[in-house]
């Protein structure tokens, strides 16, 4: 689903990614695991286009994204408008660490939201499926209550409903429980294994190690803006070749 070539960010002097290839096949999970800085959030920050690659591509589904397939007859590759980046970028459902939900609409108005205004659902019909994502992440009692009003672990499923509700065909969580508090933590890592077990593909950067060994279809490790090894969470998590890959272990686990 995801094609990675060659992707390279740079902001200004410091290069961040340096031009790795990555792909995640549809329905699987990837786990992408490394030090502070190595660009674990830059890189799914590209991948739906918060941030503009310095060189090579990613393609979802084939499709090159934010760029024309072809090149202009000079050879540069011409950016696509910010409305067909937009379409990208749609289907795409991102998490955060931090919710940042609405403050001032309940649970049930920020899942219903964005497909009345984005997709441009009647409010009746999306107010139905909001519902049914609530429940799908435990929630259904939810409802009505404001942000303020819910645990961090609540708010951060609320998140992960608003984000389904756009039906992305891709979900990509940057840290989605490491501001939580540790009891916090299992309710919302359940919801991401529900929804990889429901065949969501998924790209997942946490250093929840349980979870990675029992969720995850491929492990990366990143470091300096680098894979620096990738493959089964038995390869990468039991038995890690480099001694920096050792080193981060030692440290999470
Ligand atoms: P963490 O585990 O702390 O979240 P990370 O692996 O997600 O780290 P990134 O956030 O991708 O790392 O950052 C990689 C490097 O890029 C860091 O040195 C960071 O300071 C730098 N960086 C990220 N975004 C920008 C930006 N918009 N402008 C300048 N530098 C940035
Ligand atoms: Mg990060």
């Amino acid at each position: 689903l995801i094609e990675i070539e060659g992707l390279h960010k740079a902001f200004g002097d410091l290069h961040v990614l340096r031009g790795d290839d990555l792909v995640v096949r549809e329905g699987e999970v990837t786990v992408l695991i490394g030090p502070s800085g190595s660009g674990k959030s830059t890189l799914l920050r590209c991948i739906n286009q918060l941030e503009e690659p310095t060189a090579g591509r990613v393609r979802i589904d084939g499709v090159t994204q934010g760029y024309a397939e072809q090149p202009l007859a000079d050879g540069r590759w011409q950016r696509l408008s910010p409305r067909q980046i937009a379409a990208q970028r749609a289907r795409i459902g991102m998490v955060f660490q931090r919710f940042n939900l609405f403050p001032h609409l309940t649970a049930l108005g920020n899942v219903t939201e964005a497909p009345v205004q984005v997709l441009g659902r009647p409010r009746a019909r999306a107010e139905a499926t909001a519902r049914e994502l609530l429940e799908r992440v435990g929630l259904a009692d939810r409802a009505d209550h404001y942000p303020s009003e819910l645990s961090g672990g609540q708010q951060q499923r609320v998140a992960i409903a608003r984000a389904l509700a756009m039906e992305p065909e891709l979900m990509l969580f940057d840290e989605p429980t490491s501001a939580l508090d540790p009891e916090l933590v299992a309710e919302v890592l359940a919801v991401l294994k529900d929804l990889a077990e429901g065949g969501m593909t998924m790209v997942v950067v946490t250093h929840e190690m349980g979870f990675a060994r029992e969720v995850a279809d491929q492990v990366v490790f990143m470091a300096d803006g680098r894979i620096l090894e990738h493959g089964t969470p038995e390869q990468v998590i039991d038995h890690p070749r480099s001694e920096r890959l050792k080193g981060f272990l030692d440290s999470v686990l």
